[in-house]
């Protein structure tokens, strides 16, 4: 088999859509699979369109995500430029060869193709053959002298070589003109395989760039794991099968065919997606958890420098299994590194509901003083025996002494809570707690 050349052509609009993100995706993933190339055109014919920063954000995007070029914009490659506004030359030179050959028609100053009236059997990966007719002739030059989409992306297909164009469902009803357009220039068109679309969380219809969770910047922005959006990416209208879900990338590679992609429409779920970055932050070596948190922590109004490292250490070391994302660690770290902890009083009257805080915290402060270790068996086991010689539910040490110390009711791990804080700090805010609550 001709070695396979697969390529993404967005056209730049400002934002970079999880539905792009995902056709890059698979067009990667398939020139990885199969040995084959990957490329980037920037298809910016449109004036307007043509902004650098638009571009920028494309090209950050990708990169976020992992997804390398192997043909295209900083990369390079034989069948550039590979932005379609430096390559009006060519458009040209292809145009001409259609008017020579009776395929092309003035009418009103623009360019029409003369359509065969044939129906068009396209080859479609996915969907298998799907057989269309196009019954009216269409522009393919306007009367401004642009040629229209259908007609650059056509001939980049051909002057680039590409072998599958492995793109979104919503160009399906396209694809007729553009194997229309294959036949007149005497080239066998690439298959197709068109992929389905990403329907919004909720209710029906396409996600759309209001829509949350929908772009990619914004991952970025929210210190998201790019391996873990790249996973789940994935998964939207393809699946490893064996109910595997998170896999490395490799692993992914090696599994992925296009063949083996959904005709159906997938659902995005946000959920899903945080749990994955949940799984991925969890998995992460600690020295980069350490780096990536140290990073949005430095953004944050939290003083880390009053702190001795190995303590910071520790509180990102406790806190690394519990988090779904780096976005909320400010918030979930905050009262290690301050002695101001407000209590919100309705969640400390429903605690009194369920235990006596006041006498708890009294007993555990006492054994606490008095305790020789401050490890977390340690201080399992001065729960348990105040439980057992108070006659009650450990749980309601826990409850009340994560509560003093930290002014939540979740958290991480308690024993790592107490061991984290210390003995001084730990002893420090139940004291305080207990002077300011009644
Ligand atoms: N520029 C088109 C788009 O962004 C690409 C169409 C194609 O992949 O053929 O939808």
């Amino acid at each position: 088999m001709e070695d396979v050349r697969v390529r993404f052509a967005p056209s730049p609009t400002g934002f970079f859509h999880i539905g792009g993100a995902r056709t890059a995706l698979f067009n990667w993933l398939y020139a990885k699979h199969t040995g084959g190339k990957f490329i980037l055109r920037i298809e910016n014919t449109d004036d307007e369109r043509d902004r650098q920063e638009f571009l920028d954000v494309l090209i950050r995007g990708l990169q976020w995500l992992g997804l390398d070029w192997d043909e295209g914009p900083g990369v390079g490659g034989d069948y550039g430029p590979y932005l379609q506004s430096q390559r009006s030359d060519i458009y040209d030179a292809y145009t001409e060869i259609l008017k020579r050959e009776g395929h092309a028609y003035e009418k009103d100053g623009a360019l029409y193709f003369r359509v065969s009236q044939k129906p068009q059997t396209i080859h479609d990966l996915i969907r298998g053959d799907v057989v269309r007719k196009e019954e009216k002739d269409f522009v393919i030059v306007r009367a401004n002298g642009k040629p229209v989409f259908h007609l650059v992306n056509v001939i980049d297909d051909i002057a680039m070589g590409i072998t599958h164009v492995i793109r979104g469902e919503d160009h399906l009803s396209n694809a007729s003109k553009h194997v229309e357009l294959f036949n007149a220039f005497g080239v066998a068109p690439p298959l197709f395989a068109h992929i389905p679309l990403i329907l919004k969380s909720h209710g029906s219809g396409k996600m759309s760039k209001r829509d949350t969770g929908a772009l990619i910047e914004n991952y970025a922005a929210d210190h998201f794991i790019p391996a873990a959006v790249r996973n789940y990416l994935c998964l939207l209208g393809w699946s490893p099968k064996e109910d595997r879900e998170i896999l490395p990338i490799g692993e992914i590679i090696r599994l992925f065919n296009i063949r083996d992609v959904n005709k159906n429409n997938a659902r995005f779920d946000e959920k899903k997606m945080a749990f994955f970055n949940g799984e991925y932050l969890k998995a992460l070596p600690f020295a980069e958890f350490f780096d990536r948190s140290m990073a949005v922590l430095a953004d944050s109004a939290i003083a880390l420098e009053k702190f001795d490292g190995a303590y910071v250490s520790s509180v990102l070391e406790l806190c690394q299994e519990k988090l779904r994302s780096l976005v909320e660690l400010p918030n979930f770290v905050d009262y290690f590194f301050s002695e101001s902890i407000s209590y919100d009083r309705e969640a400390l009257a429903k605690l009194q509901l369920k235990c006596a805080v006041r006498q708890r915290l009294g007993e555990f402060r006492d054994a606490f003083a008095a305790a020789s270790g401050v490890d977390d068996a340690s201080i399992e086991n001065l729960v348990r025996d105040l439980a057992n010689a108070n006659c009650v539910n450990g749980g309601e040490y826990i409850h009340s002494v994560r509560f003093a110390v930290s002014g939540r009711n979740v958290g991480p791990s308690f024993f790592g809570l107490v061991r984290v804080l210390g003995r001084e700090r730990v002893l420090a805010r139940l004291g305080n707690f207990l002077a300011q609550c009644p």
